[in-house]
């Protein structure tokens, strides 16, 4: 498997995806996004359809949540349409780019600062969204700049915060999600998003004669370099998380309490459910580990420094971006080499446990 499945931005991505689904003769839907890219460019989420779309069991393969984890994603989903064919029964539904805008500005947020992993709140019903946490180190989360002596300041509110309430409580107050600070970061919104509403067209209008589905949530930046972990959203003993373990083997369950995950709110693995309850679905994400947690942190604080200070028209635009694709998409061929071996190793297990 050549690494050429790999684009280096949302466009080249997208011409790959486009050409590799025309190639196997994929039904293909674009679903254009209201707002324009970086060079003015427009925004699809693209859907890509193999096998029969009437099937009653579907795998669908998902790119681009966290926007800048996009290219990795749509790597592994170019070399599935260029050399898999789903089995008898089974329809493969490529979703790229599900967030077009964060994939296209290299951003792990939306187009509304929202971190779409913490999102999928039922908001009629949202319950408890506090976190107290957060609150505490709102103003610190966020440098006042790039430079090393903005980042050394923040960091030592971060620290104070540890070493008063441990790292687990720090873990929780980034990572969980808050609801709070629209501008701050790892922000859950305060209601549907353009995407969220998306993933209920796509529920209905191309899972709405399945009975099963699988799906498979690509993201980068978490765990060991070049090492793609499946994690289930439920526990091992449910039978989600039992279905997940029999399809895809070593399955990492951020429910289970001894693996150590932080866990989101609302992720949108609950989103799909959600959107599809007459499904058995096994819905899994897929990690692509990068690069040290903290750095993959501090790329997406200095991120969050760029895109409250003028994005786009900041002098620091480049040297920013360039971190953000260091911690999200390393320019290595072996890392993308390992992804794309592994993305379709699991996207065949996924196929296989859906025709068992
Ligand atoms: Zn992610």
């Amino acid at each position: 498997m050549n690494i050429g499945a790999f684009g280096s931005s949302y466009i080249e991505c997208r011409r790959k995806i486009v050409d590799s689904g025309s190639a196997a003769l994929a039904h293909h839907r674009a679903i254009p996004h209201p707002l324009p890219g970086p060079a003015g460019e427009p925004l699809f989420c693209d859907v890509l359809t193999l096998g029969d779309p009437g099937a009653e069991a579907v795998l669908v393969v998902e790119s681009g949540l966290h926007g800048a984890e996009g290219p990795a994603g749509s790597a592994v989903q170019v070399a599935a349409l260029q050399i898999l064919t789903p089995p008898p029964g089974v329809a493969l539904v490529i979703v790229h780019a599900i967030n077009p805008w964060g994939f296209a500005w290299n951003r792990r947020f939306n187009e509304d600062n929202i971190d779409l992993n913490r999102h999928f709140v039922d908001w009629d019903a949202p319950g408890d969204l506090s976190n107290e946490g957060y609150d505490a180190i709102a103003d610190a989360v966020i440098p006042e700049g790039p430079d090393a002596a903005s980042m050394a300041r923040s960091n030592a509110v971060l620290d104070a915060f540890r070493a008063e309430k441990g790292e687990a409580a720090l873990k929780s107050a980034l990572k969980l999600g808050q609801y709070r600070h629209p501008d701050g970061l790892y922000f859950g919104g305060a209601g549907p998003s353009w995407s969220s509403r998306l993933v209920e067209t796509l529920a209905r209008e191309h899972l709405g004669q399945a009975r099963r589905a699988g799906l498979i949530d690509i993201h980068t930046g978490l765990g060991p370099y070049g090492f793609g972990e499946c994690l289930s959203g439920e526990t091992p003993t449910s039978d989600e998380g039992r279905r997940a373990a029999a399809w895809y083997g070593a399955v990492a369950h951020t429910k289970a309490p001894e693996t150590g995950y932080a866990g989101s709110k609302a992720s949108i693995l609950d989103g799909w459910r959600r959107a599809a309850p007459w499904l058995t679905l096994t819905p899994i994400g897929l990690e692509f580990g990068t690069l040290d947690p903290d750095a993959v942190r501090d790329a997406v604080r200095v991120d969050g420094w760029l895109h409250a200070n003028g994005g786009r028209d900041n002098s620091a635009w480049d040297q920013v971006k360039a971190g953000m694709s260091a911690a999200y998409n390393p320019a290595d061929p072996a890392w993308q080499q390992a992804v794309v071996t592994r993305g379709l190793e699991v996207v065949r297990q996924g196929l296989a446990g859906l025709s068992a």
